[in-house]
């Protein structure tokens, strides 16, 4: 079914998954007030049809929690530097509000909660106009126009397979009693010009490099710690960047 989980939603289950939410700041910064509704409202609904069929539930948080960062690597234990009043946070203290509640519901009502803080992810099945890093540069090295360059492009990010990604919101939900929060990420980090390098070369495209404006509140640097991953659920990501761009890319090619 297709449902605004603003509205309340009463259907049968045993698991829920909340991963309601754009992610791409392009797309979640279009409708602030309604990124910041979908993240608690949302969030209070589902977790009143978790307690209400006594299932368990998972929320797709964020490393954004982190805002941008004073300390790093990102640990779970860091209380993050986020602008309260900014454009991005709509997204960064929904968030982080969703995670109180989550914590709140477990600690009032008795669920069992799963909260994960995922690091940029990418890989096929993304939107071309979708405006987050990994998908621009492919969609524009792939039509040989110009690469969007935030900034001198020295900003860091760690990117994180899908199935990577998944295996690890499996792992967390099957858990007998870890709740989280955990972050799920590539603890490898790369400067957008690396990332823009390296799509150009996959790519072989005679695309030029072009520096914009970097946006308002860009944290400067992002990377996992996940000791807690590794160490609660075994987890650690297998495809590196350069192997997944491959496969992101052969999806694009599909389009171009
Ligand atoms: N970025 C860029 N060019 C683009 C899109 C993004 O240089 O066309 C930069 C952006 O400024 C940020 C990083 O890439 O520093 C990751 O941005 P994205 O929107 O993918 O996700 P974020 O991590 O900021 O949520």
């Amino acid at each position: 079914i297709e449902h605004d989980i603003t509205n309340y939603l009463d259907i049968e289950c045993d698991e829920i998954y909340n991963l309601a939410c754009p992610a791409s700041p392009v797309q979640y910064q279009s409708n602030p007030i309604g990124t910041l509704k979908t993240n608690v409202i949302g969030a209070a609904n589902l977790l009143d049809l978790a307690v209400k069929k006594h299932a368990k539930i998972f929320q797709a948080s964020t490393s954004e929690v982190y805002g941008d960062p004073l300390e790093h690597p990102q640990k779970e234990s860091y209380w993050g530097n986020v602008n309260p009043v900014g454009v991005r946070s709509c997204y960064d203290e929904g968030k982080r509000c969703a995670e109180t509640l989550f914590f709140d519901y477990q600690r009032e009502h008795k669920i069992e909660i799963r909260v994960a803080r995922i690091f940029n992810t990418y890989g096929p099945k993304m939107k071309s106009d979708d405006g987050r890093v990994v998908s621009n540069f492919i969609v524009q090295a792939l039509e040989n126009k110009p690469l969007t360059v935030y900034g001198e492009g020295l900003q860091t990010r760690s990117f994180c397979y899908v199935d990577d990604l998944i295996r690890g919101f499996i792992l967390l939900m099957d858990h007998k009693d870890f709740m989280g929060p955990v972050n799920l990420g590539n603890p490898v980090e790369f400067t957008m010009i690396e990332l823009a390098e390296k799509v150009l070369n996959i790519t072989s495209s005679n695309s030029e490099i072009k520096h914009e404006d970097l946006p308002l509140d860009d944290p400067k640097k992002r990377k996992p710690n996940i000791n807690l991953a590794l160490d609660k659920l075994n987890w650690s990501p297998d495809i590196p960047l350069e192997e997944g761009l491959k496969m992101t890319i052969e999806y694009f090619r599909g389009f171009h």
